[in-house]
């Protein structure tokens, strides 16, 4: 297959024209806003060749003008990847291995989240939280893994979250989807440690990205006074918006992601803000009937 008629950019890229990055190469998933797009401008700065992957290409204005602001835009290119869609995934990192020769950091950062009553809520809704959180992340990994393992280096950064450490009332389907994401990220730890390949969790608590507001408009458009779970949903959208008003800024976990990038020898996990750390600390020291006490008393407080 003729690679770079489907990617053109990745020809036009500076050092990949010979099909070797001089740079260290950073693919990230998810780039057109949030965490996606400051990792991939603070990554650029670092140095790295940056392949910022996103569902429409025509939404890279924010991220191309700040790179340009940063004079770093020559460093990044930006590529259509829908990581639902599993063949793409194979394209993207064929792709990138071919104009550049190397992989050394695959971020898989692409994400949303679907709130609502675990009864409620569509099998379709619960489906496609998976097919993008869980299953695009796999699809992803697994095209990444053969360049690394051959290469006998390279670090798959998986964006995580503190819900996958506490499953949080009001969010099973985004909690079920970043248990999956521990779990399959502790067993592809130790399968690639042998290859030199690093995969690290990195679990934000709350920080201000659309993730918030785009899961507001979700639960509010099926949110029915008649149903039973009206005040406890309630309860919930009144609680997350005070989280999300008080949230973190996402530039420091984009600036730890690229600590994380450079490390030799990366831990595991990074949780990373206050509430990550009380939340993972409160579960893991307390007995859970305290916890579940503390955790149900916090929403019905609201704020
Ligand atoms: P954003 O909504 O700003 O970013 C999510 C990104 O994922 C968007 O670029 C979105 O693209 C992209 N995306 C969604 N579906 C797909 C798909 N099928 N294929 C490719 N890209 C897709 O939120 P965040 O930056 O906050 O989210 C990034 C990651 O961080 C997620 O995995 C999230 O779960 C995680 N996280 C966020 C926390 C927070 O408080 N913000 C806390 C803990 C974890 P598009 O614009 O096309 O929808």
């Amino acid at each position: 297959m003729d690679t770079s008629q489907k990617h053109p950019q990745l020809k036009r890229s500076g050092d990949g024209q010979d099909g070797q990055s001089e740079r260290p190469v950073a693919c990230i998933t998810g780039a057109s806003s949030g965490f996606g797009l400051l990792m991939a401008l603070e990554l650029a700065k670092a140095g790295y060749r940056v392949i910022a992957t996103m569902r429409d290409t025509a939404n890279n204005g924010l991220l191309l003008r700040r790179a340009e602001e940063a004079g770093v835009a020559e460093r990044i290119d930006c590529l259509p990847l829908d990581v639902t869609d599993h063949p793409a995934c194979e394209e993207t990192i064929a792709h990138i291995r071919s104009a550049y020769g190397r992989i050394d950091v695959l971020v898989n950062n692409a994400g949303m989240a679907i709130g609502g009553s675990i009864e409620e809520i569509p099998m379709e809704e619960w489906k496609r939280q998976m097919d993008v959180n869980v299953f695009g992340l796999i699809a992803m990994t697994r095209a990444a893994l053969p360049v690394m393992r051959e290469q006998r280096r390279g670090t798959i950064i998986n964006i995580g979250s503190v819900s996958g450490r506490v499953g949080f009332p009001g969010y099973g389907p985004y909690a079920a989807s970043k248990f999956a994401v521990e779990g399959f990220s502790e067993s592809l730890r130790l399968e690639m440690l042998p290859f030199g390949v690093h995969v690290v969790l990195v679990e934000p608590g709350a920080y201000r990205t659309d993730i918030w507001s785009k899961g507001f408009d979700h639960m509010t458009a099926r949110f029915r006074e008649d149903s039973p779970y009206a005040r406890f949903l309630g309860a919930v959208l009144r609680y997350s918006r005070n989280v999300a008003r008080t949230a973190g800024e996402p530039q420091d976990v984009a600036r730890a992601v690229v600590r994380i990038a450079g490390s030799r020898y990366p831990r595991l996990r990074y949780p990373l803000g206050r509430g990550a750390a009380l939340s993972i600390a409160g579960k893991t020291l307390l007995p859970w009937k305290w916890f579940e006490r503390l955790l149900l008393r916090e929403l019905e407080k609201g704020d």
